[in-house]
C-alpha cells in the first residue's frame, strides 16, 4: 500500500458546469481503481479556466449592475475549490458507493503561503481565461492596466503572477483526515495564494499559484510516496509535437535536469510538471513520480506505461 498524491489537470475538467461534472464522473473510476486497490488517495486539482471565468464573470457584472462587486483572484480561487471539489466530491461519493467502499470523501478549502518578495509578482506569466486578438488586448491593457501576452500561437490571454508555493497553511488537517482513512482534496487551483504577516494575518494576493508546485509541496507535507501527475499525454517527450518527437518511459533526475535545460519542455504546461517531480524525487530515496494521462492511470501504477521520474 502507498500513499498516492494525485494532481489532476485542469484539461481533465472542460469548460461547462456540464461538462465538468460528466468529466469528473470518468476521472472518479480510475481514482476509486486505485483506492480499491488499497492505497490512500490524496487529490490535487487545476482551475485555469475555471478561475479565470469566475473572475471574468464578476469583472463584467460588476460594470453593469451596481450591487455586483468584482471579486479578488483569492476569493476567486476559493470559489474555484469549491466547485471543482464539490463535482469531485460528488463523483467519487457515487463511485465508492458502487464498490461498496466505505470511505468518506471531503475538500478542504486550503490556502498556500507564498513570499511576498517572490519576482513572479513583477513579471506576471500566468495565463488565465479566455483568448483575445491582439487589438483587443491592447485596448484592454489600455483600459484596466491589466498584462496580456501572445500564448503559444493562440492568440493573447491575460497573465498574472504564479509565485511560488512555501506551504500549505491547513496541512495538519489535511494529515489528520488522510492518517483517518478519509479521502481529500486539496491546493485545488495551486491553493489560495495569501502572504503571512507579522502579526500572523494571512492575506489573500492577486495570484495563482501553479497546480503541479502546490502538489509537490503538499507531497512533501503529507510524506507520500508517489505524486502522480494526469494530463492530457500517456508520457513525456523529446522534441514534443516535431516528426522526431520520442516519448520517454523513464528518466533519472539527472536526465531530467539534462533534457529540462535543452528547453524539451515547454513553461506553463509540461515543465512545471518536471519541476514539480525532480523536487520530489530528489525529497527522499525510494520516491518515484508518475506523468501519464487520466485514462492511463491504473496501468501506470501498475509500471505499464507513463513516464517515470524516479530517484
Ligand atoms: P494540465 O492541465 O494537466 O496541467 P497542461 O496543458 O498545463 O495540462 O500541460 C500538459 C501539456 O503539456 C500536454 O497536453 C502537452 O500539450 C504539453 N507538452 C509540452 N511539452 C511537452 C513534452 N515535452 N512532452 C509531453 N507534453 C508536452
Ligand atoms: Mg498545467
Amino acid at each position: 500500500m502507498s500513499r498516492i498524491l494525485i494532481a489532476l489537470g485542469g484539461n481533465a475538467l472542460g469548460s461547462t458546469p456540464e461538462e465538468q461534472l460528466q468529466l469528473v464522473h470518468d476521472s472518479a473510476k480510475p481514482i476509486v481503481d486505485l483506492i480499491e486497490q488499497g492505497h490512500e488517495v490524496v487529490i490535487a486539482h487545476g482551475n485555469g479556466p475555471q478561475v479565470g471565468s469566475i473572475n471574468l464573470a464578476f469583472e463584467k457584472s460588476s460594470k453593469e449592475h451596481a450591487n455586483i462587486p468584482s471579486m479578488p483572484f483569492a476569493e476567486c480561487g476559493a470559489m474555484s475549490q469549491g466547485y471543482i471539489g464539490y463535482h469531485l466530491q460528488n463523483a467519487l461519493h457515487e463511485e465508492l458507493l458502487k464498490r461498496s467502499i466505505n470511505k468518506s470523501v471531503a475538500t478542504v478549502v486550503s490556502q498556500v503561503v507564498v513570499d511576498k518578495n517572490d519576482h513572479a509578482f513583477q513579471n506576471p506569466t500566468k495565463p488565465i481565461g479566455p483568448f483575445y486578438s491582439k487589438e483587443e488586448a491592447e485596448r484592454l491593457m489600455a483600459e484596466t492596466g491589466d498584462h496580456y501576452i501572445e500564448d503559444s500561437g493562440r492568440g493573447y490571454r491575460r497573465v498574472i503572477p504564479s509565485p511560488a508555493p512555501v506551504k500549505v497553511v491547513e496541512k495538519d488537517i489535511i494529515q489528520d483526515l488522510v492518517n483517518a482513512g478519509r479521502i481529500v482534496i486539496a491546493v485545488g487551483g495551486g491553493g489560495i495564494p495569501v502572504v503571512e504577516e507579522k502579526n500572523h494575518a494571512l492575506i489573500g494576493v492577486e495570484a495563482v499559484i501553479d497546480k503541479d508546485l502546490a502538489s509537490k509541496c503538499l507531497a512533501d507535507e503529507l510524506n507520500v510516496d508517489f505524486l502522480f501527475i494526469l494530463t492530457a499525454v500517456e508520457k513525456v517527450a523529446i522534441n514534443y509535437g516535431k516528426p522526431n518527437q520520442q516519448n520517454l518511459n523513464q528518466l533519472s533526475i539527472e536526465e531530467a535536469e539534462k533534457l529540462m535545460k535543452e528547453g524539451h519542455f515547454a513553461p506553463g504546461s509540461m515543465l512545471p510538471k518536471i519541476q514539480a517531480a525532480i523536487s520530489f524525487v530528489k525529497g527522499k530515496q525510494g520516491r518515484k513520480s508518475i506523468i501519464t494521462s487520466l485514462e492511463k492511470a491504473k496501468d501506470a501504477i501498475l509500471g505499464k506505461t507513463g513516464t517515470v521520474i524516479f530517484n
